[in-house]
C-alpha cells in the first residue's frame, strides 16, 4: 500500500499506510486545546505506557481517547504479523462508528510511546455528541470517514472465503455490506495463496462461504444471525428493561422514527429481521429524495441514518424478528426469537412490505443465483455484457431498468398490463422509450426459469400474440410489488383488505367496537386500534410507496408516541 501526497503532507505524527480515500484531515482531525478542554470535562486523564494495550480487537468495553502527550497506535494483528493502520499524536483522538453503537472493537489500541491521554467512556461519548454540536460534527465526520476507509481496505476482524459464482457468498457479502462491516474478501476462483488460508483453517472448498471471525471462529455456510452473534452486533444491548418505545423494522421508516425518538430523549429500542435500510437499502439509486439532487444509493442513506440513531442513543438489534405482539396487557411485550421478550410502553410497526413473487415453482433455486429483487451496483457487475429481464411496471421496475441499462447489454422489460402509464412516473417511461438498450414487452408474462446451479434460461408468454418464447436470458429482476410485514401482529390491530394496517382517521367506528378501544378520545393519526401502538410506512393501509412519506411517518408519529405516553 502506498502513501497519497495528503497523507505525506499531514505531517510526522501520522503513519497511515495505505491510500486514503478521502481528505486526512477530516478523517484525522486535530483538535484545538479548547476542544480539548470541554472533552476533559467528560473524562479523565491517564498515563500511558509506550507498547500498553489499551483495547484488544472484541473488547466490549472501548473508551475513546484523546492524546494529550506521546503517541497512540491503531493496529490489525493477524496470526503471522500486525498491520500499522494509524498512528495518533497529540491532539488526535481514537475510534470509530462501532463506538457509537456499542459493537466490540475491530483493532488493537496502544501506545505508542509514554504519554498521557484523556479517557472518556462510551456513554460521556454519546452525551459529549449529542450536546456540543461543534465537536459532534468534528467527531462523528471522522468516525463515519474511518469506517468508509476500513470498508475500502477490507481492514476489520473479519476474513469471507468464499466464490462470486456462489448465491450464499453473495448473501454473506451482501449482509456484511449492508450493517457497513469492514471485512477482507479471498475469493476461492481467483486469489493467489488461497490454499495456504484453506489449509491454517481446515477448509474444504464444499465448505464455502466461510467467514472468520477475529482469525478464530471459523463459520461454515453461516447464517446471517450467526454473523451478527459471532461480531457481537447485538451484544451491548439489554433485553430486559421496559423502553418507552420499541420499533419493529428499521427501513427507512423505523429509522427515522429511531432518529426522531432518541433526539427527543426517549428510550428505544429497534428490532430487524435483517439489515438496516429495509427496501430502500437494495435501491440503487434514489434521486426523488428532498436534498439530494444527484441521487443517493439506498445503501448510503440507510448507512447514515443508522449511524444517526445510534449517536442519539438509539439501540438497533440486528437479525432480530418480532415473531409476535403480546397485545392483551400494558406494557406491550414483542416475542423475538429465541423466546425472548421485549417489553415497550408504546410500539412502532415499521415492518414494510415484502416482495410479491410470481408463481414459478422452482423460482426459490434461482434466487441470488440468476433472479434478483432489488438491483443495486452489485448485481449490475454480475450481468455486465449480458442480458437482464426486469419484470414489473412500477417505479422500482422503471429504475432497475434504467440503471441496468447502463453495463447489461439488453434490458427486456415484461409488463402484464398494456402499458405503463398508470403504474409509473412520467419521467421514467420517457427515460425508458428513449434508452434503446431496453426493450419494452407489454401483455407479456414471465412463466418458466430454467437453468442447473445458475440461471441459464427465462420462458415468456406474450398474452396478445398467443405465443411463448424462450430465451438465454441469466439474470432476472423481479420487481412485482409487495405484500405487508403483518403476519406477527394478527388479530391484534385492524387490517384492511389487502392486509395492511389501519391508522387514524381510517378506522372506522366498527373497526374500534371490535377492537375494544378503550379510550374516550379517538385514536391519533398513525395510531392502530391499539392504543400506543402506531404503524409507519409502507405497512400501513394507503401509505404512498415512497422514501419520503415513510421518513416523514416515522418522524410525526413520535410527537404522537408522547402523547400516548403522558395517557
Ligand atoms: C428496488 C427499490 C427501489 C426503490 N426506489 C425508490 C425511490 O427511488 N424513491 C422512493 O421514494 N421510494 C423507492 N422505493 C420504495 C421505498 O424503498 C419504500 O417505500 C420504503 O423503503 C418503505 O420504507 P419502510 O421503512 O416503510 O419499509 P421497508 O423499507 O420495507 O422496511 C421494513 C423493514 O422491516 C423489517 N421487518 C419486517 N418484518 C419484521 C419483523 N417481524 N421484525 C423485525 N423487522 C422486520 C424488514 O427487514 C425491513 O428492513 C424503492 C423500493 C425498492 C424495492
Amino acid at each position: 500500500m502506498t502513501e497519497t501526497g495528503a497523507t505525506q503532507a499531514a505531517g510526522t505524527a501520522l503513519g497511515v499506510p495505505f491510500t486514503l480515500t478521502s481528505g486526512v484531515e477530516r478523517m484525522f482531525p486535530t483538535l484545538t486545546p479548547a476542544q480539548i478542554e470541554r472533552i476533559a470535562a467528560h473524562g479523565h486523564a491517564r498515563r500511558v505506557r509506550s507498547g500498553e494495550v489499551l483495547v484488544q480487537p472484541g473488547d466490549q468495553i472501548v473508551p475513546f481517547f484523546v492524546v494529550t502527550a506521546g503517541g497512540v497506535e491503531i493496529v490489525r494483528p493477524s496470526s503471522a504479523s500486525e498491520t500499522l493502520v494509524v498512528l495518533y499524536g497529540p491532539g488526535q483522538f481514537t475510534g470509530e462508528v462501532n463506538m457509537l453503537s456499542g459493537r466490540p472493537a475491530l483493532l488493537r489500541v496502544r501506545g505508542s510511546q509514554a504519554g498521557e491521554v484523556i479517557e472518556v467512556d462510551r456513554e460521556q461519548l454519546l452525551a459529549l455528541v449529542q450536546t456540543d454540536s461543534q465537536l459532534s460534527e468534528v467527531i462523528m465526520r471522522a468516525f463515519i470517514l474511518r469506517r468508509v476507509e476500513l470498508i475500502t481496505h477490507g481492514l476489520g476482524d473479519v476474513v469471507l472465503v468464499g466464490s462470486n459464482y456462489c448465491s450464499e457468498t453473495l448473501r454473506v457479502k451482501e449482509f456484511l455490506t449492508r450493517n457497513g462491516h469492514p471485512y477482507a474478501y479471498v475469493d476461492l476462483d481467483r486469489d493467489d495463496g488461497v490454499q495456504d488460508l484453506l489449509d491454517r483453517f481446515h477448509i474444504g472448498g464444499a465448505d464455502v462461504p466461510v467467514l472468520i471471525c477475529r482469525g478464530e471462529v471459523v463459520l461454515r455456510s453461516p447464517t446471517n444471525r450467526q454473523i451478527a452473534g459471532c461480531l457481537g452486533f447485538n451484544d451491548a444491548i439489554d433485553q430486559t428493561h421496559i423502553r418507552d418505545v420499541v420499533i419493529v423494522g428499521a427501513g427507512p421508516a423505523g429509522l427515522a422514527a429511531a432518529v426522531y425518538a432518541a433526539s427527543e430523549g426517549l428510550d428505544v429500542l429497534v428490532l430487524e429481521t435483517n439489515s438496516p435500510g429495509g427496501q430502500a437499502g437494495s435501491s440503487s439509486k434514489i434521486e426523488n429524495y428532498l436534498g439530494f439532487p444527484t441521487g443517493i444509493s439506498g445503501q448510503a442513506l440507510a448507512g447514515r441514518a443508522y449511524t444517526q440513531a445510534q449517536k442519539f442513543g438509539a439501540q438497533v438489534m440486528i437479525t432480530k424478528d418480532a415473531k409476535s405482539l403480546v397485545c392483551d396487557r400494558k406494557p406491550y411485550a414483542i416475542e423475538i426469537d429465541d423466546d425472548v421478550r421485549v417489553l415497550a410502553r408504546t410500539v412502532i410497526i415499521a415492518t414494510g412490505a415484502a416482495y410479491r413473487k410470481p408463481s414459478i415453482e422452482n423460482l426459490p433455486q434461482f434466487e441470488n443465483a440468476g433472479v434478483y429483487y432489488g438491483a443495486t451496483f452489485m448485481e449490475a457487475q454480475l450481468c455486465r455484457g449480458e442480458d437482464a429481464l426486469v419484470v414489473g411496471g412500477g417505479n422500482s421496475a422503471g429504475q432497475a431498468a434504467v440503471f441496468l441499462a447502463q453495463t447489461a447489454k439488453h434490458v427486456h422489460m415484461l409488463v402484464r398490463a398494456k402499458g405503463l402509464a398508470e403504474t409509473m412516473s412520467r419521467y421514467l417511461i420517457r427515460r425508458i422509450e428513449q434508452n434503446p438498450t431496453i426493450a419494452l414487452r407489454t401483455n407479456t408474462e414471465i412463466v418458466a426459469l430454467e437453468g442447473n446451479n445458475h440461471l441459464e434460461r427465462v420462458r415468456w408468454r406474450d398474452h396478445r400474440a398467443g405465443n411463448t418464447e424462450t430465451h438465454d436470458i441469466r439474470h432476472v429482476f423481479l420487481m412485482t410489488g409487495a405484500v405487508p410485514g403483518t403476519k406477527w401482529i394478527e388479530g391484534c390491530v385492524a387490517l384492511d383488505a389487502k392486509g395492511f394496517i389501519k391508522t387514524g382517521p381510517d378506522l372506522s367506528p366498527q373497526d374500534l367496537t371490535a377492537a375494544h378501544w378503550p379510550l374516550t378520545r379517538v385514536p391519533h393519526l398513525l395510531e392502530t386500534s391499539l392504543p400506543g401502538v402506531f404503524a409507519v410506512g409502507d405497512v400501513r393501509g394507503g401509505n404512498i410507496k415512497r422514501v419520503a412519506s415513510a421518513v416523514g411517518e416515522g418522524s410525526i408519529a413520535i410527537s404522537f408516541v408522547h402523547q400516548a405516553l403522558s395517557e
